[in-house]
């Protein structure tokens, strides 16, 4: 790049501008500027981190293997760095991302405490104008977004929710200083992977924990564990096969489908791989299961009716036992929490479940909250209630490309796009973690689409180009390869973020948020886009 014609920056600030500091952003940051290009990357947080610089809340841990999660993309902080356990706890996670901007020196070209409010594209400039909240504007020729899917946090839209006199808080933006839960009368609201791991962690200390549980969500044990001396030395040196396994699987874990059917196998042989899915470490059970659990109705009824008779195992109280069993959506078919002795926390007498769709929280009150048949005190309440999810991090910018349009317009009944990463109308935009990419383990994919892009920028840099647009049609095309990668699969039927549903957000129609294919066919696709000269994107 270095040896290439200087990049055209007249009336410009920087060549490219990154939205988010986290894992995408800072390996966007780090290859861009590899290139010779001129970076900025503005971050709404004093730190960096994104995912696990937010949700700092109890018990927050990866349920990727943490060797499967990590950057592979230097060898010798792959090397330098010893994970302590299996599936890492946040802070740790967020200690290996500070050690990465630290070693790649990435913070003196990140703008912290610095929300973008704004992405006016210039026609005829041909350039981003980002604006801050602040009112502080930077012109770039490219953007890319890199805030992150799971961002936009949201809290439940009950009457009463700012007379609460207690310390209230949602998971997704968790306070630095610590939070403590002892002698303390706590209420969780929500019982997705957020809610699961905040639950087993407030548990252990709190006076009492009351938990407000609209639908359950199938969950299946984490079986965490320490990295051991001995063990370290060994992962380390599997890190060359453990990158090729995860970009050999459908959703870049180290789990991937079973080749046989469910309905194929005996009894017996169901039976005992069940059990051993479910008594293993990690994602196997949902990543790893026989291929037809997720498309045949019948198979995902098998599989659902053994995971609850786990539960019913686990708790106590066969009451307790009933109400977290989900009877509305087949195991898989929304996000499945990984779970250290969740199920055993409804054992434990300072432990309460009520059913928030029998008995609705009808409002939140100075002390407490009622729902329609009771009334509590709490000195606590904890929202573990989601995200406006894929496309709400996106709203939350006023975004406008060519001719002014917006995206919200643009993406008026569901995300239409190109590889996930480019927006007919939206030239010189590219999304790193956007709608209609390949998610699953999520470093994986995005160091796949962070190459990608600074590929396509080497390219026009290369050949004096200052504009790439994606055409309608391979928007057309690619949006409908997004609809039917996911039309068998069950979770398509369900209502989550997945689906794009968050009534708190006020979106109640399912769309197609996500490509819900396998990530080795995405990546085939953008490797014959680049292998062809990016023929489908129009560069000028
Ligand atoms: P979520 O899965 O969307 O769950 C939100 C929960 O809040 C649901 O139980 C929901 O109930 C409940 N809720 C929402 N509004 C409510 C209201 N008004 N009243 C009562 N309950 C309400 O969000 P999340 O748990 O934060 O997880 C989102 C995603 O983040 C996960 O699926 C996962 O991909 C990611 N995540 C990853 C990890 C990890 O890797 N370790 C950990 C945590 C999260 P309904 O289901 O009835 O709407």
């Amino acid at each position: 790049m270095n040896e290439k014609a200087p990049l055209d920056r007249s009336g410009l600030d920087y060549d490219v501008i990154i939205i988010g500091a986290g894992i995408s952003g800072m390996y966007q940051l780090h290859k861009l500027r590899g290139l010779g290009m001129k970076v900025l990357v503005l971050e709404a947080g004093t730190g960096v981190g994104g995912t696990w610089y937010w949700n700092r809340y109890p018990g927050a841990r990866f349920d990727s293997e943490s060797y499967s999660y990590a950057y592979s993309f230097d060898q010798e902080l792959l090397d330098e760095w010893d994970w302590s356990e299996h599936f890492a706890a946040q802070p740790e996670t967020l200690r290996y991302l500070n050690h990465v901007a630290d070693k790649l020196d990435l913070r003196r070209d990140i703008r912290f405490s610095s929300r973008v409010a704004a992405a006016h594209f210039d026609d005829a400039g041909q350039a981003w104008t980002i604006t801050l909240e602040s009112g502080e504007a930077y012109r770039s020729r490219f953007m890319v977004t890199a805030i992150g899917p799971l961002s936009s946090p949201t809290l439940p839209r009950i009457p009463g929710i700012e007379e609460f006199k207690g310390e209230s808080f949602h998971t997704g933006l968790w306070p630095k200083d610590p939070v403590s839960f002892e002698g303390k009368r706590v209420a969780v609201v929500g019982t997705g992977a957020t809610g699961v791991q905040t639950i087993q962690e407030v548990a252990k200390t709190a006076k009492t924990l009351t938990v407000f549980q609209r639908r359950p969500n199938w969950c299946a044990p984490l079986h965490n564990a320490k990295i051991t001396p001995e063990e370290q030395p060994a992962l380390k040196a599997r890190y060359p096969e453990i990158f090729q396994r995860c970009r050999e699987t459908f959703a870049c874990f180290l789990h991937t489908p079973d080749p046989r059917n469910a309905l194929e196998v005996s009894d017996a042989e169901r039976t005992a791989f069940w059990e051993m899915r479910y008594n293993e470490p990690g994602f196997g059970i949902w990543q790893g299961n026989f291929r037809d659990v997720m498309i045949d109705r019948t198979a995902n009824r098998m599989l659902s009716d053994f995971v609850a008779g786990k539960i019913r195992e686990r708790v106590t109280d066969p009451e307790t036992a009933e109400k977290l069993i989900p009877t509305d959506h087949g195991f898989g078919t929304r996000r499945v929490p990984l779970e250290t002795k969740y199920y055993e926390v409804y054992n434990q007498p300072n432990v309460r479940l009520v059913d928030a769709i029998s008995t609705p929280i009808e409002r939140i009150t100075p002390d407490g909250l009622e729902t329609s048949d009771e009334t509590f005190g709490f000195d606590m309440i904890i929202y573990a209630t989601g995200f406006d999810a894929i496309t709400g991090s996106f709203d939350r910018i006023d975004i406008r490309g060519a001719e002014g349009q917006t995206l919200k317009e643009r993406w008026a009944g569901g995300p239409k796009t190109f590889l996930g990463m480019m927006v007919e109308g939206f030239p010189n935009m590219f999304m790193l973690v956007g709608p209609h990419t390949a998610l699953g383990n999520i470093p994986r994919s995005i160091e796949y689409n962070v190459e990608w892009v600074a590929g396509l920028l080497d390219h026009m840099h290369g050949r004096d180009l200052t504009c790439a647009a994606a055409t309608a049609e391979a928007v057309t095309d690619w949006t409908e390869t997004v609809r039917r990668a996911g039309a068998d699969l069950l979770s398509n039927e369900v209502d989550s973020w997945m689906t794009g549903v968050n009534r708190n957000a006020g979106k109640t129609e399912r769309v197609l948020a996500r490509y819900s294919g396998s990530a080795v066919a995405f990546r085939e696709r953008c490797d014959a886009v680049a292998a062809d000269g990016y023929r489908e994107i129009r560069l000028a």
